[in-house]
C-alpha cells in the first residue's frame, strides 16, 4: 500500500532540512528522488544519502523562483527518468522583520520562493501527471499558515496562500486523479530555524514550553507523511491540510 517502487519524485529544496527528511521517506518507500535546489555541494551530499538508501537519486539545479528553470526541471525529469509521479513543493525562505520596515523586494522574494514557486512547479508537472493518469503533489505550509507572527508578515502570507493553493488545485485536478495536499510542519530543527533561534531571543524555550510532544521536530519526522501522501494509501485524500507538529497547533 505504501510501496513507491519505480516511481519518480521531485523534492524542491530536497538538499537539506525537512525536504531531505521527506526525500529520505520517499527513497525508503522505493522512489527515485530528484533533488531540485541551487546549492550543488548540498545537493550532491543529499544525493549520496539517498543513494545509500537505495534510491537512484539525481540532483537537478533548479531556482524555483525562475519560471524557465522550473519548466526545464519538469521536462528534464520526464525525459531522463521517463515518468514524473510525485512533486513535493518544499523550497522556502523567511525574511524576518516588522511589516512597517519590510521592503517590497523582500516581500516579493519570500512570496516568489514560498508560494509562486509552488504554483509554477505544480503547473509544470501537471501535463505529465495528467497524461500518466495519476499524480501526487505535497505542498509545505507552516504553523504560520494558521497563526500570525508579527515578525514574519511575508512568510505568513505565503504560507496562508499555500493552504488555499492546495485546496484550489485539489478541486481542479481531482478529476485527473491528481491528489494535492498540504503538510504544516511545527517547529523543526533545520538551518532555517537555527537562524531564527539566533535572531529571536527566547524562541527555543517558547517552542519547547508550548509543544505537547515536549521537543522540537527533526527532519526524520517527515519521512512517514511524505511516503503516505505519495502512496496509493492516500488516494481518496485531497485538499487536506495536515499538521505534523507534535500537537503544537492543538494546544488551546
Ligand atoms: P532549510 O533547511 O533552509 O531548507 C530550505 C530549502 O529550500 C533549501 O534546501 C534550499 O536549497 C531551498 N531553496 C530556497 N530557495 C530556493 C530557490 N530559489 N530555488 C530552489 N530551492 C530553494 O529549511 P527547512 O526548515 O527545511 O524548510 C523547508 C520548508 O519547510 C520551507 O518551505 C519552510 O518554510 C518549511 N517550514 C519549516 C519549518 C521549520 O521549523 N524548520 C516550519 C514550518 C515550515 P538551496 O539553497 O540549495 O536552493
Amino acid at each position: 500500500m505504501f510501496d513507491l517502487t519505480g516511481q519518480v519524485a521531485i523534492v524542491t529544496g530536497g538538499n537539506g532540512g525537512i525536504g531531505l527528511g521527506m526525500a529520505c521517506g520517499l527513497a525508503k518507500a522505493g522512489a527515485r528522488v530528484i533533488v531540485a535546489a541551487r546549492n550543488a555541494d548540498k545537493s550532491n551530499a543529499a544525493v549520496a544519502d539517498l543513494k545509500a538508501l537505495g534510491s537512484d537519486a539525481l540532483a537537478f539545479f533548479t531556482d524555483v523562483t525562475d519560471e524557465r528553470s522550473v519548466d526545464d526541471l519538469a521536462r528534464r525529469v520526464q525525459d531522463e527518468c521517463g515518468r514524473l509521479d510525485i512533486l513535493v513543493n518544499n523550497a522556502g525562505i523567511n525574511v524576518r522583520g516588522p511589516a512597517q520596515d519590510l521592503q517590497v523586494e523582500q516581500w516579493h522574494q519570500v512570496l516568489d520562493t514560498n508560494l509562486t514557486s509552488a504554483f509554477l512547479c505544480a503547473r509544470a508537472v501537471y501535463p505529465h501527471m495528467k497524461r500518466a493518469g495519476a499524480g501526487k503533489i505535497i505542498n509545505i505550509g507552516s504553523m504560520l499558515s494558521i497563526f500570525g507572527a508579527g515578525y514574519a508578515p511575508a512568510y505568513g502570507a505565503s504560507k496562508g496562500g499555500i493552504v488555499q493553493l492546495t485546496k484550489s488545485l485539489a478541486v481542479a485536478w481531482a478529476g485527473d486523479n491528481i491528489q494535492v495536499n498540504a503538510v504544516l510542519p511545527g517547529w523543526v530543527d533545520t538551518d532555517l530555524t537555527r537562524e531564527a533561534r539566533g535572531a529571536v531571543p527566547g524562541l527555543h524555550e517558547r517552542v519547547l514550553a508550548r509543544s505537547p510532544a515536549g521537543r522540537w521536530g527533526v527532519p526524520a519526522d517527515f519521512e512517514g507523511i511524505a511516503a503516505f501522501l505519495a502512496s496509493r494509501a492516500s488516494n481518496f485524500i485531497t485538499g487536506a491540510v495536515i499538521p505534523v507538529d507534535g500537537g503544537y497547533s492543538s494546544l488551546a
